[in-house]
C-alpha cells in the first residue's frame, strides 16, 4: 500500500514539476518576446541585431496583413497587386504633389526615442516603402561615417520626411569605419554599395555626406540617365559651385552606371581627391554629369572642425593623375575589408568595418 502511495505521490510530484516547468518555459518565452517589443519601442539604438530579427519582424507585419508582401513590391508586381485586390495600384510619380519645395531645415534633432514616434512608417534598418503607390526604383542612401553621431541624428531627421514625400522605396545605410586608421570616404561608399545589395536589390545609390542637409525637397533622391551631382550649391561655399569638376558631397548614380565604372577608387586615405577621381572615372567612361539648377540644389553644411583621423591626403594629386590606369583593378571588384558588425537600428542600418591601409594600398 505504502509503495503504491509513494509512487502515486511521485507521479503527482513529477506532474507538478512538469506543469511548473511548462509554465516557466511559457513565461520565459513570453518574456523574451515582450523584452524584444519593449526594446523596440523604448531603446534608441542597437535594437535588432541580426538579419533574422529583422526578417522575423517583417514576417509579423506580413502575416497580419494579407497584402503585407506589398512592402517589397516593385513595378513588375503591378498585375499581381491588381489581381489580389491589394492597394496601391499606381506607380509613384517622379515629382509627387506632396513636395513643398524650399525647406526650413532642422538644425537639431530629437532623441532617437522620439524620432521613432515621429516616423512610424520607417521600418527597422531605416527602410521605407510608399504606402499608396509602387516606387519606380529602390534607392540605397549610403553615408560614410565616423564619430559624427550628432550630425547623423540631424541628417536622419531631415532626410526621412523628405524621402517619404518623394515617395521613394529606400533604405539608409551608414558605413562606419573603426577608429585608429585614416578615414577612407570613397572606400566606405564602395562597401555601402557591396553590403546594401546583399540585403536588397537596389537599383540606385545616393552617396551622402553626413553633414549636408538638403534645403529643398525637389532635389529628388532618385537616379536618372546620367550620374547626378546633387550638392552643387552649399552654404559653406556661398551656394556657388567651387569648380565644375566637383563630384563630392551628395551624388546619385544608377547601379548599372556605378558598376560600369567599377565604383570609387579604394586608394584615397585621408581627406580629399576621391571625389575628383570619381568625376574623371565617370567622364572617361563616357558619362555626362548632370546637376539641378543652383537655385534648387541648395544644402547647408553642419559646421564642424576637421577630424584628426582625416588628414589632408598629400598623395591625392598623384593618385588622381595616375588614376586612369587603375580604374579596372581599383574599385568594387577589388574591395578588401573586414565587416565587424551590422545593426538594424530604427532609422538606419549601421555597418561597422575595419580597413587595413597597407593591405589596400598594396593590393
Ligand atoms: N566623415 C566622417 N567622419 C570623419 C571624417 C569624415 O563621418 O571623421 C564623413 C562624413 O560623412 C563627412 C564626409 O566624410 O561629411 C566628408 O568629410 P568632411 O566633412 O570632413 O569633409 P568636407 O567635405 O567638409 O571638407
Ligand atoms: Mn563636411
Amino acid at each position: 500500500m505504502d509503495d503504491v502511495f509513494v509512487s502515486r505521490g511521485s507521479v503527482i510530484r513529477v506532474c507538478l514539476y512538469a506543469v511548473i516547468f511548462l509554465l516557466f518555459l511559457e513565461l520565459s518565452l513570453n518574456f523574451s518576446v515582450h523584452r524584444k517589443t519593449y526594446k523596440m519601442v523604448s531603446s534608441s539604438r542597437r535594437i535588432l541585431t541580426t538579419l533574422e530579427d529583422v526578417s522575423r519582424f517583417s514576417l509579423i507585419v506580413n502575416f497580419s496583413d494579407p497584402c503585407g508582401w506589398m512592402q517589397n513590391a516593385t513595378i513588375r508586381d503591378l498585375q499581381k497587386i491588381r489581381d489580389r485586390g491589394c492597394k496601391p495600384v499606381r506607380v509613384c510619380s517622379s515629382s509627387p504633389s506632396e513636395l513643398v519645395g524650399s525647406l526650413a531645415t532642422y538644425k537639431e534633432a530629437p532623441s532617437y526615442k522620439e524620432m521613432i514616434k515621429i516616423y512610424p512608417l520607417v521600418r527597422p534598418g531605416g527602410l521605407y516603402t510608399p504606402p499608396d503607390c509602387i516606387a519606380r526604383e529602390r534607392v540605397a542612401i549610403i553615408i560614410p561615417f565616423r564619430d559624427r553621431e550628432e550630425h547623423l541624428r540631424i541628417l536622419l531627421h531631415n532626410l526621412h520626411p523628405m524621402l517619404q514625400r518623394q515617395q521613394l522605396h529606400y533604405g539608409i545605410y551608414v558605413v562606419e569605419q573603426e577608429n585608429g586608421t585614416q578615414f577612407n570616404r570613397a572606400m566606405l561608399m564602395n562597401i555601402g554599395y557591396a553590403e546594401s545589395i546583399k540585403l536588397y536589390n537596389y537599383t540606385c545609390f545616393v552617396f551622402h555626406d553626413v553633414d549636408l542637409i538638403p534645403e529643398n525637397d525637389r532635389i529628388m533622391y532618385d537616379c536618372r540617365d546620367s550620374p547626378r551631382h546633387l550638392s552643387s550649391a552649399v552654404d559653406k561655399f556661398k551656394y556657388k559651385l567651387p569648380y565644375p569638376q566637383l563630384f563630392g558631397g551628395v551624388t546619385a548614380i544608377k547601379r548599372a552606371h556605378f558598376e560600369k565604372v567599377n565604383g570609387h577608387s579604394n586608394k584615397f586615405f585621408g581627406w580629399g581627391g576621391e571625389d575628383d577621381d570619381m568625376f574623371r572615372r565617370l567622364v572617361n567612361n563616357g558619362f555626362k554629369i548632370s546637376r539641378y539648377q543652383a537655385s534648387l540644389s541648395r544644402y547647408k553644411m553642419i559646421k564642424h572642425l576637421h577630424d584628426a583621423g582625416n588628414k589632408a591626403n598629400k598623395r591625392r594629386h598623384h593618385l588622381i593623375k595616375t588614376g586612369k590606369g587603375r580604374y579596372r583593378r581599383d574599385g568594387i571588384n577589388n574591395l578588401h575589408y573586414k565587416k565587424l558588425g551590422i545593426e538594424y537600428q530604427y532609422l538606419h542600418t549601421r555597418i561597422l568595418v575595419s580597413i587595413n591601409e597597407t593591405k589596400v594600398m598594396t593590393s
